[in-house]
């Protein structure tokens, strides 16, 4: 678990993790003085004792030698004024813990949230998506637990070091029997800790699946329903959480356990310490009765280090999956937006030479592809489904790159960089229309941040949408949950005035109106003749009129053009 911990150490900082470590030093440290102010303490209160042979102490060695002889007033100042330290140490040491805290976890989700943003359309679209929901909302929650337990122990560990050292000035012996029986314990509870990693693995499994269910069923209400498959569903998500209650459960009993059986060993310990000291070390009561005290103390303060171990072993794989998918993301991330690379202006022409590009190792989606589109000219591509269309068209806009072969716009080969900045002259219309919670105008300016109400009313007309003013609220008005108060030919509309917004050199309809009904599918096609000529376009579909309206049609079947 110690790469977990260094992702831990890199993401808080060092210096703010040295800091905290300082503060919990603080608060370990006037903890271990308080306990060495009862010797003197005690020793007031009981004079006999500092007469009694303490050769065993040297704190009591110490005192008898020096001329440290505090009135008791000053004594209880002194204590009063060490737990007043302590408590404001405790106090800012919580605040940075916390401050620590919020910058590990959110940095952890910036991190991966980043990676995935940025990382290569093929790579995005062989993963999971519900999976790097569920890692970047609940397993990096986990993580927070993971960094609150590492400060718990980091905490544990200093004060049961502070509480150690105050036996040892104390009495050297009785230190040395707990430490030995302290390490007797951690390392008994090894094969706890393995066990605790195993469940905190199966937990962000258990999550994946769990948002996996979620958005399966959750997407698919209307089907659900319709199917009367409202049960099953129901059924489906409340297994997973058993599942992971389960693991929960498990895990929460292993830990109650674990701290059954550590108090009473830490009984056992102190009683036998204290039959030593009494029996056979012939401590006096300034040493015995702080010995107790500070025993007392360490057995909790124990505890509190294995459970805390055990925690931190349960959560900390939440930061090897989240590295896992930022590592993933990032091998596949694209070069980085350069705003100073002009992209081409696609004047002449966009030309697909011997493009050849596989999804599946061995399978050609796309097979020596030789096509190219004119400026302004609107080409129609059709095919059976699986033809490869789509892939063509992430091509053409430059979301993905050829396995073989070369895409060029007016001459210029699609590097990289250029990919990158030719898909600010692009605009993509989807089967599936999607809009974003908000207003209409929230979602209009989603593609053109700049675009002015008259640019956004003229887009809304040009898509035949002028309906869309009409709503209450014109612009205001809120469309709901990715426009789900609109009907389908309404959202289709409304993402074609989006792409028309960023007023691009080609504009690329994919299967943009096959979902859709005759009268909206029409409204489309006029929306889009009306462009013709204004912008280059690829038009893809097996039917409807947005094939009528195309300059050109090609036909691709499994990967290949047809020739005419
Ligand atoms: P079309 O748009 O003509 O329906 P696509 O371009 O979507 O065809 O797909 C072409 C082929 O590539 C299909 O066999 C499809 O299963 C496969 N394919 C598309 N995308 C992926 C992907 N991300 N991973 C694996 N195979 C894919």
């Amino acid at each position: 678990m110690t790469s977990a911990a260094s992702d831990l150490v890199r993401l808080a900082g060092a210096n703010r993790l040295a800091g905290l470590s300082v503060l919990t030093m603080l608060v370990a440290a006037s903890e271990g003085i308080g306990f060495l102010l009862l010797v003197p303490l005690l020793a007031q209160l009981v004079p006999q004792a500092s007469t009694t042979d303490s050769a065993a102490s040297p704190l009591s060695a110490w005192l008898a030698q020096s001329d440290f002889s505090p009135s008791l007033a000053g004594l209880l100042a002194l204590f009063v004024c060490i737990i007043g330290l302590r408590a404001v140490a405790d106090f800012i040491r919580a605040l940075a813990a916390h401050e620590l805290n919020v910058r590990i976890v959110d940095g952890l989700r910036a991190k991966a949230m980043g990676a995935l943003v940025h990382a290569d359309w093929r790579l995005l679209s062989l993963m999971r998506q519900s999976e790097n929901r569920a890692l970047l909302i609940s397993t990096i929650d986990l993580a927070a637990d993971a960094a609150n337990s590492f400060f718990a122990l980091l905490r544990t560990g200093l004060g049961l070091g502070a509480t150690l050292l105050a036996a040892l000035l104390i009495s050297p012996m009785a230190a040395l029997v707990g430490v030995v029986g302290g390490l007797l314990v951690l390392a008994a509870y090894a094969g706890l800790r393995r066990r605790a990693r195993m469940l905190g693995e199966q937990v962000t499994k258990s999550h994946q699946a769990i948002y996996l269910t979620l958005e399966e069923n959750l997407d698919a209400l209307r089907l659900v329903k319709s199917f009367g498959r409202e049960e099953q569903a129901e059924r489906k998500v409340a297994q997973g959480f058993a599942r992971l209650r389960a693991i929960q459960r498990r895990f929460v009993a292993d830990t109650g356990r674990a701290q059954v059986l550590l108090q009473l060993g830490g009984a056992a310990l102190l009683a036998v310490m204290a039959w030593l000291a009494i029996s056979h070390w012939h401590y006096n009561v300034a040493v015995l009765l702080p010995l107790v005290a500070i025993f007392a103390r360490a057995v909790p303060q124990l505890g509190a280090l294995q459970s805390g171990w055990q925690q931190w072993a349960h959560a900390a794989p939440a930061f090897l999956a989240a590295r896992a998918l930022t590592e993933r993301a990032s091998a596949g991330a694209e070069p980085p937006f350069d705003p100073s690379v002009t992209p081409p202006a696609l004047t002449r022409e966009l030309r697909l030479s011997n493009v050849t590009l596989r999804h599946r190792e061995g399978i050609a989606a796309l097979d020596r592809i030789n096509l190219a589109l004119q400026a302004g000219e609107a080409l129609a591509l059709v095919g059976p489904s699986g033809a490869g269309k789509s892939t063509l068209a992430d091509l053409a806009s430059g979301l993905i790159a050829p396995d073989e072969g070369t895409v060029e716009i007016d001459g210029s080969p699609l590097t990289p960089e250029l990919r990158r900045a030719w898909r600010n002259r692009v605009a993509y219309v989807q089967q599936e229309p999607v809009l974003f919670s908000g207003s209409l105008r929230d979602n209009l300016r989603w593609a053109a941040p700049d675009a002015s109400e008259a640019e956004l009313r003229e887009a809304l007309e040009a898509a035949q949408a002028q309906f869309a003013l009409d709503l209450p609220g014109g612009l205001d008005c809120d469309l709901g949950e990715g426009g789900r108060h609109l009907s389908g030919g309404e959202r289709q509309r409304i993402t074609l005035a989006r792409a028309l917004l960023r007023k691009p050199a080609l504009l690329v309809l994919d299967e943009a109106t096959s979902a859709l009904d005759p009268v909206s599918d029409a409204a489309v096609a006029e929306a889009v003749s009306l462009q013709k000529g204004r912008c280059t376009m690829l038009l893809i579909g097996h039917r409807g009129s947005l094939t009528r309206i195309a300059d050109r049609v090609v036909k691709l079947e499994s990967g290949r053009l047809e020739k005419d």
